[in-house]
């Protein structure tokens, strides 16, 4: 198979009435719906960084795309449009073709049509840049948390790590248990309907890719602000609380990086309004702390018990600095 058999046969197959001109040509041409705003995202993986050597073609696609939509999700954006650029050691048809159809059907699912890229032999790489459209004035940025604000999460954190932890032989967790972490390492969901639906609510956000405490920091940072985290509230599986030893549980949930939840800031006032936004796009929300005039993040046992937590992990050390 050359490159353009690849590229002909596996990647054009998508139809989208905003692309005036899509795979095929020197550069593709969108067309944003009016009143919108574009909103650009990269991201890269690489094997043995990003991804263990032995994923299946499906579950490598979906993360590809995935964590890019996700970035989408934390502007509050609606995602649109991506190009894929591929390093690949061969073109071997029945793993492109299993590639291919996980990307095709996590794009659908997400209405993002592929519009380009680029294809290179080499060791196995993928970038994938995402354009999204914003309500013109909008967006979820780092940098406009306030203190008195409420700090709010997504889903479930620390899935990832606990599996990546057990994969590195570093715990043990019974099947079950693993099989439910490794499907949050494999296969984030991208939290684009809640993006969506608190971004008229909502004031700083981001999507946790390296560990709650460390990201938390980038809008602490970026605002200005300091933060109180509440251990006990953050949201988890609770058998990994009782498998784990508490210092490892502790930086699953707050070091852990891979979960791709969304964390986000909001004024006490849309609390109601939040839970609501929740609701309507189907995505569980915890509030796990405040925004403070501090300049750090403090991590406590609850919101009734205010002393603090040392954490055990030297992996924390670079959050006192914050
Ligand atoms: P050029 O020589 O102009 O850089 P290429 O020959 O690299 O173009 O690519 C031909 C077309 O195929 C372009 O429209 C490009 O965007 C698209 N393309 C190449 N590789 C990929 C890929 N991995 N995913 C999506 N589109 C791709
Ligand atoms: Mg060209």
């Amino acid at each position: 198979m050359t490159e353009f058999d690849f590229i002909r046969r596996y990647l054009k197959q998508q139809n989208d009435a905003d692309v005036v001109l899509g795979i095929g040509d020197d550069a593709a041409i969108v067309r944003p719906r009016s009143g919108f705003d574009l909103c650009f995202s990269s991201d890269m993986l690489l094997k043995n960084v990003h991804f263990f050597a032995d994923v299946s073609p499906e579950d490598l696609a979906w993360k590809v795309l995935a964590v890019n939509i996700s970035d989408m999700a934390a502007m509050g954006a609606v995602p649109r449009w991506a190009l894929l650029s591929a390093g690949l050691p061969e073109l071997e048809a029945d793993w492109l073709q299993r590639f291919c159809d996980s990307l095709f059907a996590l794009a659908q699912r997400f209405g993002v049509t592929l519009i380009g890229g680029d294809t290179t032999r080499g060791d196995l790489v993928f970038n994938v840049t995402i354009a999204g459209e914003l309500p013109q004035g909008q967006g979820l940025q780092r940098h406009a948390a306030q203190a008195g604000d409420d700090i709010w999460v997504s889903g479930r954190i620390g899935l990832a790590a606990a599996a990546l932890q057990c994969r590195l032989k570093k715990c043990e967790l019974p099947p079950a248990v693993f099989a439910v972490c490794e499907q949050a390492l494999l296969r984030p969901f991208p939290r684009v309907a809640l993006g969506q639906a608190v971004l008229p609510f909502a004031r700083a956000a981001l999507d946790i890719s390296d560990g709650l405490a460390q990201d938390l920091g980038h809008i602490l940072q970026a605002s200005g602000v300091g933060a109180t985290v509440w251990l006990d509230a953050l949201p988890t599986l609770p058998e990994l609380k009782t498998l784990l030893p508490e210092a490892q549980w502790q930086a699953c949930v707050l070091a852990g990086g891979d979960d791709y939840e969304l964390v986000f800031t909001a004024p006490a006032e849309q609390r109601r309004a939040i839970l609501e936004a929740a609701q309507r796009s189907n995505t569980p929300v915890s509030r796990i702390g405040i925004i403070t005039e501090t300049g750090r993040l403090k991590i406590t046992r609850s919101a009734d018990d205010d002393s603090e937590i040392q954490l055990t992990n030297t992996g924390f050390d670079h959050f006192d600095s914050i």
